[in-house]
């Protein structure tokens, strides 16, 4: 039995794992397919196995019945499920996705660990709290500590700096936006107001880039209404496999294509980063406001409130677009780990917690 503690970021989308390595360093555990964070999604397959993560999430896609996803979306609640007859709970599906990442991670690493520090939202109170915790104990671990998102990425962003700072945390996700302001000062943290949009992810922009590559397929086919390629499922799962894949492409890259195939025709379909920028401002225009109303409030309760480092968090905060929209409202905003931050700073926590 190890007495390493990992902290673990369960997310409405994608979960991650961390652990303070024996230089005293935070460093995400990835999981068996190497990825460094696994999609918070539960498959019920016939034969009675449970699937979780990438594979889950790709059949979801075309079996959604017997898939379970955003689960944490009713932690708390009274929200009872049912998969090939048999019945589960938020906690008890939660539990799911915990045990698969804490057994993963300690067969990569060969170890024994069962502790764990688990992160919540901010707005979680105690009910919400209580069924993480829960979640964590159906799944055999032992709960060290459950703590705020934005805590836990300040945490890893500044757990040495001794001077007190006001920090605001962009915390955008795969289905929730969420903003935070906290003083921080040698590893203490302080929660000054929360706000954000808790239906406002990068599945809405999932959603924009997926009408472009549909509108522009059927241009290039020559489709027209009466052979509207999105009635077919097939064609329809296979674009929203690679919808997202080509989201992160344009991360990346200037632009993005995909293969596309339905009936008699098949076409390369190019979409660039400006085309999906333009298309996807209107989102980025509601987080800015968001974080501008958060500031308000922060100084409303602190008069003169200023804030001091501006810090991108979560998956969706690396697309480009983010860092320079903020930039041009006056928020000059710096790269962390993004997804990877909460992870790393509830490990953190979790090491300090230790006897
Ligand atoms: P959660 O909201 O579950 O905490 P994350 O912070 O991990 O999730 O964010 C997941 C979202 O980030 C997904 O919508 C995913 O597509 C998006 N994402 C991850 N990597 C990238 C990338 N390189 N470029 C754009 N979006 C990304
Ligand atoms: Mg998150």
């Amino acid at each position: 039995m190890s007495d390493k503690v990992y902290g673990i970021d369960l997310g409405t989308t994608y979960s991650a794992v961390a652990l303070v390595n024996d230089d005293g360093m935070p460093e995400i555990v990835k999981n068996f397919v190497g990825e460094d964070t696994t999609p918070s999604v539960v498959f019920f397959d016939e034969d009675g196995t449970v699937v979780i993560g990438s594979q889950a999430k790709q059949t979801q896609v075309s079996d959604p019945e017997n898939a379970c996803s955003l689960i944490k979306r009713h932690m708390g609640e009274e929200f009872p499920l049912e998969f090939r007859g048999r019945e589960y709970t938020p906690e008890s599906i939660s539990a799911l996705i915990l045990k698969e990442l804490v057994s993963d991670a300690n067969s990569q690493n060969n170890l024994d660990i069962s502790k764990v520090v688990i992160t919540v939202p901010a707005y979680f109170g105690t009910q919400e709290r209580q069924a993480t915790k829960q979640a964590g104990e159906i799944a055999g671990l032992e709960v060290v500590g459950i703590i705020p998102e934005p805590v836990a990425a300040a945490i890893s962003l500044c757990a040495r700096q001794e001077q007190e700072q006001t920090l605001l945390i962009f915390d955008l996700g795969g289905g929730t936006f969420d903003t935070t302001i906290l003083k921080s000062c040698a590893g203490q943290v302080e929660v000054v107001a929360i706000d954000g949009n808790r239906l406002l992810g990068g599945a809405d922009w999932d959603q924009c880039l997926e009408d472009i590559f549909l509108d522009r397929f059927k241009e290039q086919a020559g489709l027209d209404d009466d052979n509207d390629p999105s009635f077919d499922e097939d064609f329809m799962t296979e674009l929203r496999v690679e919808v997202e894949d080509a989201k992160k492409t344009l991360t990346q890259r200037a632009s993005a294509n995909i293969l596309l195939r339905y009936q008699d025709k098949k076409e390369h379909v190019k979409v660039t980063r400006e085309e999906f920028e333009e298309a996807t401002s209107h989102l980025v225009a509601q987080t800015i406001e968001i974080t501008r109303r958060v500031i308000e409030t922060a100084q409303n309760k602190f008069p003169g409130l200023t804030v001091d480092r501006y810090l991108l968090v979560g998956g969706s905060s690396r697309m480009p677009m983010i860092r320079t929209t903020l930039a041009e409202a006056g928020f000059n905003a710096e790269n962390t780990d993004f997804d990877l931050s909460v992870a790393k700073g509830a490990a953190i926590f979790g090491q300090g917690e230790l006897p």
